[in-house]
């Protein structure tokens, strides 16, 4: 499933809509047979900063990203596999001290 077809369903369990993106780009260099996949690159102009930027949640805590390309800080490996794999644990982290949050203030 297209995370544009994911995203509304999450969110209507929670009875918000998402709106439509302003703009989309979506690579497909997994399916390219002389890449057969990518990792992040710091190009002229960008900075560290780009992947602090890209580790930020939305919604206040309801969307979260995990990946290579999200890991400047701790875990600090981008472009790497264990890099993708502890920001996986680190965000599973950080939904759950949301979700703690965001049930604390139902009460
Ligand atoms: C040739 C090559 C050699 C490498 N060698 C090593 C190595 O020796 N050691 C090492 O540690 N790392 C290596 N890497 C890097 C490592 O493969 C990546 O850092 C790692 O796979 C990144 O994982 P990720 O989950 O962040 O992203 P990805 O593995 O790129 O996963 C992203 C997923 O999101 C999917 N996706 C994209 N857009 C959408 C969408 N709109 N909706 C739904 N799904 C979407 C993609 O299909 C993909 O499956 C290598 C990479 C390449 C290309």
């Amino acid at each position: 499933m297209d995370l544009w077809q994911a995203l509304p369903c999450c969110f209507s369990v929670l009875r918000q809509t998402v709106p439509e993106p302003i703009q989309t780009v979506c690579t497909r260099w997994g399916a390219d047979p002389f890449s057969l996949g990518s990792y992040s690159n710091v190009a002229v102009g960008a900075s560290g900063d780009d992947y602090d930027i890209l580790a930020e949640n939305v919604g206040d805590g309801r969307v979260f990203f995990a990946g290579e390309a999200t890991t400047r800080r701790y875990p600090a490996y981008p472009a790497t596999m264990h890099g993708a794999f502890l920001s996986g644990l680190r965000e599973a982290a950080n939904m759950a001290h949301y979700a703690t949050i965001l049930n604390l203030q139902q009460f």
